[in-house]
């Protein structure tokens, strides 16, 4: 168990989260890839050791019967996941993409694991650009602003 900090793209919204999981999920189904872009990565934290800063940004949908998603007003991030029905509702599932460290964290288990498809497996020898040589572009048409 690890506390930890995050925040949306833009930091209207920050957290801290105590006692966080040290390992992380990763779920496939339709509704997390739809969400998310992609296949969802989610570290799981008691929501009492949740704390928000910047709760009038932060949006709440119910997506099912039985769950809930959050997000940023102003920037669109995903900030949560939540059951509110059966035994695992107290816990939220927040995108570790979101952590500001997420040094320690390892995957533990992969959800509606036949939902993976092609774009979902990184072939080795793919091409790769590594952020320095993705800013280097971006500054081409930034006047050398990468951020
Ligand atoms: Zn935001
Ligand atoms: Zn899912």
């Amino acid at each position: 168990m690890t506390d930890r900090t995050g925040q949306c793209l833009c930091g209207a919204v920050k957290f801290k989260a105590t006692n966080m999981a040290d390992t992380f999920s990763t779920c496939y189904c339709d509704a997390c890839q739809r969400w998310a872009g992609g296949p969802y990565n989610g570290v799981s934290v008691p929501t009492e050791n949740l704390e928000y800063e910047g709760h009038a940004h932060i949006g709440v949908i119910k997506t099912t019967d039985f769950a809930e998603r959050a997000f940023c007003k102003e920037c669109g991030s995903g900030l949560w996941w939540r059951l509110t029905r059966g035994q695992y509702v107290g816990k939220t599932s927040v995108p570790v993409g979101l952590l500001d460290d997420r040094s320690g964290l390892v995957l533990s288990d992969e959800m509606y694991s036949d939902y993976k498809d092609h774009t979902n497996v990184r072939p080795e020898g793919v091409a790769q650009m590594t952020s320095a040589e993705a800013e280097a572009v971006v500054a081409t048409f930034t006047d050398g602003d990468t951020k």
